[in-house]
Parts: structure tokens; sequence; C-alpha cells
């Protein structure tokens, strides 16, 4: 079975990862719904790859279960789900405020906890399905200045192995892709703030980043896309409950 037609919600496919994933699975032929806050960036990819934009908080129950709904009404019921969605800003430990934890778990955990929680129970009915998280290099060694980032991508990594096994006979499978540095929105905005907190030049920041990668540069976006319609596909039948670093070799 390969993921042709298979309605595959990504949350955060408005940029980065997220759209090229989007990209990736939509030329294989799956039914791409993509989520997000912002409007306008889902909707460029949708014009380029036909999927389906729709505005959603991960962090909101409610605002997620009614964009899945409407999912579901135009693509019928979800047989892939990419919790994407994810943020990292970075602080020295002593300035995190509690909200600002609270928001870090908010975003990088309990949406995983959320979109997974929501459409679990239709791939059961179906006897296939694939709950997918982008977690990060983060979830499996520390990183300085990122504590609430590292605490919540651990939890990701805790929330796949343990329904890996807890769903393993409904025709789910479970996993987590854990990426080194990408160069994305995201990214640019970590470099802004290693820049602004110690002066370095955007170059030296970046330096500085891909200097933990053995093979010193920045992952691609197709490297995590690519893993992801693997992990999607029957050839990743036997696959459950996986931390799968795409770091070359850092962790
Ligand atoms: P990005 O370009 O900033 O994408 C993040 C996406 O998440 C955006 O589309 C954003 O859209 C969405 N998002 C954020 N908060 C959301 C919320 N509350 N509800 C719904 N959507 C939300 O960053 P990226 O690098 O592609 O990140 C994608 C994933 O890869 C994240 O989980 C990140 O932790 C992980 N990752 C990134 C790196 C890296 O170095 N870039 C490395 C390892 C892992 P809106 O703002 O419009 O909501």
């Amino acid at each position: 079975m390969s993921i042709a037609g298979k309605h595959t919600v990504i949350t955060g496919g408005g940029s980065g990862v997220g759209a090229e994933i989007a990209r990736v699975f939509a030329a294989e032929g799956a039914k791409v719904t993509i989520l997000g806050r912002s409007y306008a960036p889902l909707k460029d990819v949708a014009d380029e790859t036909g999927a389906l934009p729709l505005t959603a908080d991960v962090t909101h129950r409610g605002s997620l279960d009614a964009a899945l709904d409407q999912a579901r009404e135009a693509q019928g019921a979800v047989a892939i789900a990419v919790a994407n969605a994810g943020a990292a800003p970075s602080a020295p430990f002593r300035k995190v405020t509690p909200e600002a934890f609270r928001a870090s778990l908010a975003v990088n955990l309990e949406g995983v906890f959320h979109l997974w929680q929501a459409c679990h129970e239709e791939m059961a009915e179906a006897g296939w399905g694939r709950l997918v998280a982008v977690a990060s290099t983060a979830g499996l060694k520390g990183y300085p200045y990122v504590a609430p980032y590292c605490a919540a991508k651990h939890g990701v990594v805790g929330l796949t192995r343990a329904l890996a096994q807890e769903l393993g006979r409904s025709g789910l499978t479970v996993n987590a892709i854990c990426p080194g540095f990408i160069d994305t929105p995201l990214l640019a905005r970590s470099i802004e703030a290693i820049t602004a907190m110690t002066g370095k030049t955007d170059a030296e920041a970046r330096a500085q980043l891909v200097a933990g990668n053995p093979q010193k540069r920045f992952v691609g976006t197709g490297e995590v896309a690519g893993a992801a319609l693997w992990l999607c596909s029957d050839a990743a039948a036997s696959v459950s409950g996986h931390a799968l670093s795409l770091s070359g070799g850092e962790v």
C-alpha cells in the first residue's frame, strides 16, 4: 500500500519542513491538508501543491478539532497525521519564565498529543494509520539555551515510544523524526537570537551550529520529508516507536 490517496494532515505546513513534507506527499498522490495559525503562507503552499489549507492553533484542542472536521468533510478520514508544528525560542535557563516554559510544552509537546489523539481512532477503525512527529535531536540530547524546547522534544520521543506499545495491534505505527539543525525560518530566528546575545555575526552563528554535525552542514528539508515518506510506506510497516536521528552522526 502506498500513500497515494491517503488523507495526510500536516501541522505547520505553511513553511520550512512542513511545507516540504506537503510538497513531497502531494507529489506522491496523497490528499494533503496543511494546518497553521497564519493563512497566507498556507495558501501559498496550497496553490503550489493542491493541499487544503486550514487555520488552526495546535495548542487549542477546539481550534484543532474544528479544522480536522473541515478536513475530514473535504478529504475523508485521516490516515496519516504529521505533527510538525513547533517553535524554539532561546533564552538562558535563569530567564525562562513559567509562562514561556508552558508555552514551549504547549506547542512542541501538547500539539503532538492533540493531533495524534484526535486522529488515532479513525486510523484504528480503518486498520491502518501513521502517526509521525517532527521532533529534533533536541529530543535525544541536550543543547544550551533551549531547555524548554529540549524538555518538550524529549517528551515527544517518550509519547512516541508509549503509543507504539499501546497502539501496535491497531495497524498504526508511531514514529518521531529527529533532525539536527535545518535551514528554515525557525533556524533564522535562532541565529538572530545568538547574534543578539553574543555579538557574533550571522556567519559565525551558523558556523557554531554546524560545528556539532559531523558532516558540517545543515540537514535539508527534503531529507526530513523523505524520512516521513518512508515511515509512511509499507516498507516501514515494522518500524514503530522509533526516534530516527537525521543528524549526520551527531547523535
Ligand atoms: P518553521 O518554518 O518556523 O515552521 C514552524 C511551523 O509551525 C510554521 O508553519 C508555524 O506556522 C507552525 N506553528 C507554530 N506554532 C503553531 C501553533 N501553535 N499552531 C499551529 N501551527 C503552529 O520551522 P521548521 O524548522 O520548519 O520547524 C518544523 C518542525 O521541525 C518543528 O517542530 C521544529 O521543532 C522541528 N525542527 C526544526 C529544526 C531546525 O533547525 N529548523 C531542527 C529540528 C527539528 P504559524 O506560525 O502560521 O502557526
